[in-house]
């Protein structure tokens, strides 16, 4: 017999930006939900970053159905060119957000989500099991409970589990040892954590966003506090791609993280450890050495080292899970059909052709992972997409597929789209820049297309014509990541 699903709330894991935009979707359609929040306050992950000034202004940083909400109670939008600090965000829209009489009530702060199921169901159990209710087990201060809910938008994100030191992925020899000395992510090296690296020989490790917004911080902090050394270890060495598109990013402040940057590098201010792949840390007489390999064969160390900040990324846990159906990308741990278009083997556009509910779902029915989340172990997501999953993905919860289907989105390009390696910058492709300039944001982004394969509309004609595509797609493959045969 089927059960009635309609009589559980769809369960939101995390309230963070995406978590909350989908709320404000479920709300908007009168649709019941619950929040579950393992942090003490919304947001927890961008209240750890609270002093980090976002590169995106406003205007991708406010979902529509939450500004109807919001603006329906009085509440005034922030000016919509501004860059907001994350703890802007949540002053100024997450928080205000979270307190509507149509959310407040459903949100459960210090509900840490520990597994989903299917109640009844094991994973192995086939028969009946997609008219089965989730089942939410979640702990919190008085102990562990069940909830049942009729769907799950897991929007847990990924900070919780950031990257090793390690250039294999694994903790690097040595570095759990020194775990007192090791940061993840962006601490505040300007504000709260000022005392802890002033006047020290501090290493940040990575090549992202992150890295490159903790050099900045860190040399500042040189100029103020006497004695302090600002060293970069990074895998690679392609400085072009690791520093951006500079003033060709559709993000202004983005673009000009890498030209501040650059500018460090050129004025040896960073001590630039390029093509380093760290395996080891060991302790020393000052301090502690990092050791490695440089250029795949040397022997490399970097030696008195005090503090380390590890900024390679973060990868999703998908444990809480592991009782669903979920099929993910070998390597980026998305969905398999999200993979193509955001790996960064292959991509660095920053934008991703509008995906929806169908990209988005697994073998679990009515089991989503959106936000940060669903980029797995891919860098580049911007909240913009995320409030367009949520749309999408509340939509078919709701079972307006017409609106479900309907996937819009148009993201600013990093300026940098390694997709391309056309002599015109301004084309997508190779093939674009012989016969025409591309229009924007041609490259991966721009209007929906219906073929899984293409990953822009111009591609998707060409493929359609029986071409190989319009050269963008496939100018790089996913397994290599070296160029493909166009032939
Ligand atoms: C340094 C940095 C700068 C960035 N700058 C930008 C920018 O300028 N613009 C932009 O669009 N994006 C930016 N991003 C990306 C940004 O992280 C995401 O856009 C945004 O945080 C994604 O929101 P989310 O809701 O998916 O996940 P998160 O913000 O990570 O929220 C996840 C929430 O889930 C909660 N949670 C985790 N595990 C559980 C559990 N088991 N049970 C219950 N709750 C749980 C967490 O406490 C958290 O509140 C930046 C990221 C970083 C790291």
């Amino acid at each position: 017999m089927k059960r009635d699903l309609s009589a559980h709330p769809t369960a939101i894991l995390g309230a963070g930006p995406v978590g909350l935009a989908a709320a404000a979707h479920l709300a908007a359609r009168g649709l019941p939900f619950l929040v579950f929040e393992s942090g003490a306050r919304i947001a927890e992950h961008f209240e750890s970053t609270r002093h980090v000034a976002l590169f995106s202004p406003w205007r991708y940083n406010i979902d529509k159905a939450a500004r109807a909400l919001l603006t329906a109670e009085g509440w005034l939008e922030p000016e919509l060119d501004k860059l907001p600090t994350c703890g802007e965000v949540i002053d100024e829209y997450l928080r205000p957000l979270s307190q509507l009489p149509a959310i407040a009530p459903f949100v459960r702060l210090e509900h840490r989500v520990v597994h989903v199921a299917r109640a009844g169901f094991d994973k192995l159990k086939t028969a009946g099991r997609e008219h089965a209710p989730f089942l939410i087990r979640v702990t919190t201060a008085d102990g562990t409970r069940d909830v049942l809910a009729s769907a799950v938008i897991d929007a847990t994100g990924t900070w919780s589990t950031p990257n090793p030191l390690g250039a294999n992925g694994l903790p690097a020899e040595g570095e759990r040892e020194h775990a007192a000395h090791f940061a993840y992510g962006m601490p505040d090296v300007l504000g709260t954590q000022r005392a802890r690296y002033a006047g020290k020989r501090v290493l940040v490790a990575g090549a992202g966003h992150s890295a490159i917004g903790t050099l900045i911080a860190l040399t500042k902090l040189a100029e103020e506090a006497q004695g302090t050394e600002v060293h970069w270890a990074l895998r690679g060495h392609n400085f072009e791609r690791i520093l951006g598109g500079g003033s060709n990013d559709g993000l202004p402040a983005r673009g000009a993280l890498g030209a501040r940057v650059k500018n460090l590098r050129d004025t040896g201010r960073l001590h630039v450890h390029a093509d380093f792949k760290i395996s080891a840390v060991r302790s020393g007489a000052h301090g502690f050495t990092i050791e490695g390999m440089k250029n795949e064969s040397a022997r490399y160390a970097v030696h008195d080292i005090e503090e380390v900040i590890v900024a390679t990324g973060a990868r999703p846990d998908f444990s809480l899970a592991s009782e669903l159906r979920v099929k993910l990308d070998p390597w980026i741990e998305s969905t398999e059909a999200l993979a193509p278009l955001i790996d960064p083997n292959v991509h660095s556009c920053g934008t991703v052709r509008p995906h929806g509910h169908r990209e988005l779902a697994h073998p679990e029915k009515g089991y989503y992972a959106l936000g940060a989340k669903s980029y797995g172990r891919a860098t580049n997501f911007l909240m913009a997409t995320g409030f367009e999953q949520a749309r999408s993905v509340v939509a078919a919860i709701a079972g307006d597929m017409a609106a479900a289907d309907d996937v819009q989105l148009e993201l600013p390009e990093t300026g940098v789209c390694s997709t391309q390696w056309s002599e015109d910058s301004s084309a997508c492709c190779t093939k674009a820049a012989k016969v025409e300039p591309a229009p924007k944001s041609s490259c991966c982004g721009g209007p929906p297309v219906k073929r899984a394969d293409a990953c822009c509309v111009k591609d998707e004609v060409a493929k359609d014509s029986g071409a190989s595509g319009c050269g963008c797609g496939p100018a790089k493959t996913r397994e290599t990541g070296e160029k493909a045969s166009t032939l």
